[in-house]
């Protein structure tokens, strides 16, 4: 596994940052994360398992684990991060288990590198779920406040770093809080601002302000920030509407969880519910059309570029002019709550555009609005000035995780979290980092797919991002994952004990499989390789497979194994080749502008972008292989260059001594 290059100077320093009497009074922290969002709450629980003490800071201590959009968990490339989080012993997958009214496995037709699970949750239940295990973490405490600059201090200068390091946060109402690391997740909050037609209001979520102060602070710091935008649909009153002119969407029968610790006996813990589906006509694109000009996007209020993948209602009108609907998802945010979510028509429209267009859809002709949708428009940071554990290149101490990274969505937030609270962690420790392979998790995808590119779009995970999917399944992210977390300390010793005896099982149903022979002297396990072929249907009925008892996870992950052996063989493979390139560290101060053969556009990629390997910088768009081959010979001579002073060094103190 690629450990970070140790461009984190002072970090020895750093186990002890406040030696003075003075300090000891303060209040100090190992690490202080800014933000209780899906990356914050990740983010903190993991820096706590690794036994920092962290202040878990958030503008409102009433909405943590809120879900600003829709309240749904998973989904393709997503619920295979949901499941990677989880086998790092992170929080989500319980979360929405425990909350889910209604669960999908989607993709179940197709091949199984795309089979993700997806589930509504209930937004109150979420929130108060997640409330509650941040509070039952020993080691974590919640601070209500807005943070406003960072603290730092002068350090020594390092190579690969900058003069300073940071040492805490400073609240608006004059507190400090100094840490030896600081996680900011401050998502969509950063200088937001929020459109409806031609209004517009300071604030990053409905009811909640803007992080103006902490945006100018981290401007001054010189890093460099950006502008994307995101959206919102409104929120209708259920009784209001007309279910019976939709069509209706149930869920599983036999859903799975997410969570390889939920107990399958007790799940689904919460009544499950339909969703409906209905679709928009001529009559509201029309309405759409006609008042375009009074859209933030086309009135050219916002600068910032929205998701193109999930665009704003008036943005699919003008960009698929001949499309003749467009389906809208007709989803409850809840048991209790009379609130529904109509997933398709995200909008900043004014509000009476809004009423006028929902109405002229089949079953919404009557719809009473409890929210208008609105847009918000916010700063992210440039992530190409991180490293793969999501330290900021030139401040030591400080690490960036979640939405403000430029990305878009809960589990890509909840996983940067995770990586984000981990790596803070083993630094503060002096220990190795833990960063992911691209070959080992959608994680290890997400983040050097940012580091490696300045997002110009919220960047969203899709399966077809990941060159490995085969073997970045939903079915073995605890296979991938669940020892890896553990060697650091992540994962607590029974979700380990759990893995491991799972883990047997498969060994053992995979040694009877083979060993039980058919008609033509095919053992069992090959003829499970032949489509069609199902363990339940075609041999759960023989003695010794029943006897085994296998559950349905062990079953799927044998099946699986049986099926796919050859092309997950082929892609190991592919990534053993890799492995050279991918191990082989670029020296993190290389002057690119000075080596000779490179073409322009790789010098400056490679100058700004600064790859922790050749593989990484293989992967930079512009940077062609013949710039690899001729890195490689650079790298070489460097090293010479490197031994022949070493050994010039050692000669002359030798002759000294
Ligand atoms: C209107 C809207 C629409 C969205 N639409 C979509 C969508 O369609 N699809 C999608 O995938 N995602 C959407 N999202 C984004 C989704 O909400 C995020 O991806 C996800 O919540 C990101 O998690 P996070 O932890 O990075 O940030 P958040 O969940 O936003 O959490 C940020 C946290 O930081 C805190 N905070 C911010 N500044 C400070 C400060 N200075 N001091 C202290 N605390 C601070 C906040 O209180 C909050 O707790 C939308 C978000 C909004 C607001």
């Amino acid at each position: 596994m690629s450990h970070e290059p140790r461009s984190h100077g002072p970090e020895r320093v750093l186990q002890h940052p406040f030696p003075t009497p003075q300090r000891e009074k303060e209040q100090a922290w190992d690490v202080v994360v800014v933000g209780a969002g899906h990356a914050g709450i990740e983010a903190a629980l993991a820096a706590a398992r690794l036994g920092q003490r962290v202040a878990l800071v958030s503008l409102r201590a009433d909405r943590i684990g809120e879900m600003s959009c829709n309240p749904a968990i998973g989904g393709l490339g997503k619920g295979q991060i949901v499941r990677e989080v989880d086998a790092l012993g992170g929080a989500m997958a319980r979360i929405a288990d425990q909350t889910g009214i209604q669960f999908r496995m989607l993709n179940t037709r197709k091949g199984a590198a795309v089979r993700a699970l997806r589930c509504q949750s209930d937004r109150h239940l979420y929130r108060a779920a997640a409330t509650a295990l941040v509070h039952a973490q020993v080691g974590v405490e919640v601070i209500e406040g807005a943070v406003t600059g960072l603290e730092i201090r002068a350090a020594e200068p390092h190579p690969g770093s900058g003069p300073w390091r940071v040492t805490g946060v400073q609240l608006g109402d004059g507190r400090s809080l100094h840490a030896g690391a600081v996680i900011l997740t401050a998502g969509t909050f950063l200088r937001a601002v929020m459109f409806q037609g031609e209004q517009r209001a300071a604030g990053g979520r409905v009811g909640e302000d803007s992080a103006d102060e902490l945006s100018a602070h981290i401007e001054r710091l010189g890093l460099r920030l950006g502008r994307l935008k995101t959206g919102t649909p409104p929120r209708l009153r259920k009784e209001s509407l007309d279910f019976g002119a939709m069509e209706e969407q149930g869920g599983d029968r036999d859903p799975a969880c997410f969570s390889y610790a939920t107990d399958p006996a007790r799940f689904p813990e919460q009544p499950q519910v339909p969703c409906h589906i209905t679709y928009t006509d001529e009559r509201a694109h029309a309405i759409i059309r006609e008042n375009i000009h009074r859209a933030p996007m086309y009135m050219g209020a916002i600068s910032g570029v929205g998701p193109r993948y999930c665009p704003s209602v008036e943005d699919k009108i003008m960009r698929f002019a001949d499309r003749e609907r467009h389906q809208i998802f007709v989803e409850p945010e809840g048991l209790d709550t009379d609130a529904i979510y109509v997933n398709g028509v995200s909008t900043s429209l004014p509000a009476e555009v809004q009423e006028a267009f929902v109405r002229t859809v089949p079953g919404l002709e009557r719809a009473e609005f409890l929210r208008h949708g609105y847009a918000v428009e916010y700063d992210f940071l440039q992530p190409s000035q991180l490293t793969h554990t999501l330290a900021v290149r030139h401040v030591p101490g400080l690490y960036l995780a979640g939405q403000l990274n430029g990305t878009s969505g809960y589990e890509e937030a909840a996983i940067q979290g995770l990586l984000a609270g981990a790596n803070a962690a083993l630094w503060l420790r002096g220990e190795p980092a833990f960063t992911l392979g691209r070959h080992e998790a959608y994680g290890g995808v997400l983040v050097d797919d940012l580091i490696l590119t300045d997002p110009r779009e919220p960047y969203r995970m899709f399966t077809s991002r990941a060159e490995h999917r085969l073997l970045l399944r939903h079915d073995n992210a605890d296979q991938r994952l669940t020892e890896r977390g553990a060697a650091v300390g992540l994962v607590e010793p029974a979700a380990l004990a759990r893995w491991r005896r799972k883990a047997e099982r498969i060994a053992e149903g995979r040694r009877l499989l083979q060993s039980l022979r058919g008609p033509g002297g095919k053992s069992a396990y090959d003829r499970l390789r032949r489509p069609g072929v199902s363990l339940l249907r075609d041999f759960q009925d023989l003695p010794e497979v029943a006897a085994l008892g296998l559950g349905p996870e062990e079953r799927e992950a044998l099946e699986v194994e049986a099926k796919y052996q050859g092309y997950i063989e082929r892609q190991e493979h592919l990534v053993e080749r890799m492995a050279e390139q991918e191990a082989t560290p670029l020296p993190a101060d290389w002057d690119y502008h000075a080596l000779e053969g490179l073409t322009g556009e790789a010098k400056e990629k490679l100058a700004h972008l600064r790859p922790h390997t050749l593989g990484a910088a293989a992967r930079i768009a512009g940077v062609r292989p013949p710039d690899v081959a001729l890195l490689a010979i650079h790298l070489r001579r460097h090293r010479e260059a490197r031994t022949g002073a070493q050994d010039h060094r050692e000669a002359r103190d030798g002759a000294q001594a």
